[in-house]
């Protein structure tokens, strides 16, 4: 198991204080792992900034050929990434196989592609006697600081874009989750010239702030926590560093009395459910009008109860553990304040599994109220609220009386509805009749409490250019 951090071309071992890595669905240390000092911090960052002067120069062509050889190094040892990702989060090891691996290998060949075409004003003589013209610029060195609920994933989605358009990159991975990332970079390191990847482990406290922090570095990239980006966001502004903050969510998911029940029953079980429910656009926040709730929640309650909750090498699991024991607790806070209210329902699930992993058994609470801290806050867990509503006036203002805006779902068969309320749902994303699908070529990103800038597609790799004005006089 690869276990170095990756600096200026090196693989060294970090000299600071040995972390423990878990497998959570046995509740089992698999690895520890020393943490990076902030000597070795200031050596990475110096390392990247050293590298940025020729990578920034590289051509588009020349950047492009290196993201898809990394991309094909994904996919050669993806059984190998997969067994990794599956072992330190516990999910299902055919989804990270099938479902996620491919996904990542695509964003870099998406971004490889996308550097070669991006687009702006003409030139022109905007002031007579003067020819004016657009510049898209790497920023420097960019902290990519990751989360765990898809270590790679969203590793993917922090470096592909920022490596394309010419930055180079100092990597933390999550403490807890660190393997895929470690093993990426031994990869990665074959490929691209030393010091233009590079990778630091530890916690966010001892690791994440000297990089943060640091002088060198002029651009923050956090997928994570609302309280982590807004910690990040004050402790960069003195030094006025760029960021971008792709941070929780709490989706709605609003089903109208003409949807397609069954269809909606079926997304649900698979959207609210995925990754353990541990995912920023869980279904998760669910609004049934009046003329099918009954029914509505009776077929979820019924299809939720037969998801297999299981060891990740056991070809039926759909649903793993969640990725702490303290995080398992937290969720099981959430369920039990919510059960606890006179006015909702357990339609079933509800508790914590026994046993050394971290497991929680598939829950739906029904008949939760708007203020409902259930209905408000992110539980990140297997647990879904389904609450009743009138009409489109009162469910829309629901959806959007919300801290968070990342993404959101509206489920009808009335095209004119689906466009209205399309129009006025204050989300990074809404989707119609389905849920949870990304693709390379769109954007992914919040409004509100869930962040600003956007991870994949065009808008992507634009967030780490600088825009520039050249102006020539005639
Ligand atoms: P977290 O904020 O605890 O940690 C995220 C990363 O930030 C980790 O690498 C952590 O070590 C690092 N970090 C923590 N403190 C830091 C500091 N002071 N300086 C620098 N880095 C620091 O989040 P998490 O628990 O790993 O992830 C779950 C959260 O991520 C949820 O809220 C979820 O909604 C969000 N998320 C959002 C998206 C999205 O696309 N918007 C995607 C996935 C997850």
């Amino acid at each position: 198991m690869q276990t170095k951090l990756l600096i200026n071309g090196h693989l060294v071992a970090g000299e600071g204080p040995a972390q423990p890595v878990f497998n959570p669905a046995l509740g089992r240390v698999l690895v520890e792992i020393n943490e990076a000092t902030e000597g070795q911090v200031d050596t990475a960052v110096r390392a990247a900034d050293a590298a940025f002067e020729s990578w920034s120069q590289t051509a588009p062509k020349d950047r492009s050929l290196l993201l898809l050889k990394l991309a094909d190094a994904i996919d050669a040892n993806a059984e190998e990434l997969a067994k990794l990702e599956s072992d330190n989060c516990g999910k299902p090891y055919q989804a990270a196989l099938n479902d996620e691996l491919p996904a990542i290998a695509d964003v870099f060949r998406f971004f490889a592609g996308a550097s070669r075409c991006m687009s702006g004003s003409a030139a022109g003589e905007y002031l007579p006697g003067h020819t004016s013209m657009i510049r898209r610029d790497p920023v420097g060195v960019v902290a990519s600081i990751a989360p765990w609920n898809y270590p790679l994933m969203m590793v993917a989605w922090k470096i592909a874009p920022a490596l394309a358009a010419g930055n180079t990159v100092v990597l933390k991975p999550s403490e807890q989750t660190p393997l895929t990332a470690l093993r990426l970079v031994e990869l990665a390191n074959d490929i691209f010239p030393a010091g233009v990847l590079n990778l630091v482990f530890g916690r966010g406290q001892t690791v994440g702030n000297p990089l943060i922090t640091h002088p060198k570095v002029r651009m923050v990239s956090l997928t994570g926590s609302v309280a982590t980006g807004s910690h990040i966001i004050s402790s960069t502004a003195e030094s006025v560093k760029r960021t971008h903050m792709e941070l929780g969510g709490k989706a709605p998911v609003i089903i109208f009395d003409d949807a397609d029940i069954d269809a909606a029953v079926e997304g649900i079980r698979t959207f609210g459910f995925y990754n353990a429910g541990q995912d920023c656009t869980a279904a998760c926040r669910i609004y049934a009008q009046k003329g099918i709730y009954e029914q509505f929640v009776q077929k979820l309650g019924e299809a939720v109860s037969t998801i297999k909750v299981g060891q990740q090498d056991d070809p039926d699991t759909e649903l793993g553990p969640l990725i702490t024991a303290q995080h398992r607790d937290r969720v099981t806070g959430f369920v039990e304040r919510a059960v606890a209210q006179s006015h909702t329902r357990l339609i079933t699930g509800g508790k914590a599994i026994e046993g050394n992993g971290f497991f929680f058994q598939p829950t739906v609470i029904a008949d939760a109220q708007q203020d409902d801290e259930i209905v408000r806050r992110e539980v990140f867990g297997p647990v879904v609220s389904v609450t009743p509503f009138d009409d489109e006036a009162q469910v829309l203002g629901w959806a959007n009386d919300s801290d968070y805006g990342l993404a959101s779902s509206v489920w009808t068969q009335d095209v004119g509805r689906a466009h209205r309320l399309s129009a006025r749902l204050q989300y990074g994303c809404t989707w119609v009749n389905t849920h949870f699908m990304l693709i390379s070529e769109m954007p992914h990103g919040g409004q509100k409490l869930s962040g600003y800038g956007k991870d994949l597609s065009m808008y992507g790799l634009e967030d780490y250019t600088t825009v520039r004005h050249v102006m020539f006089k005639h």
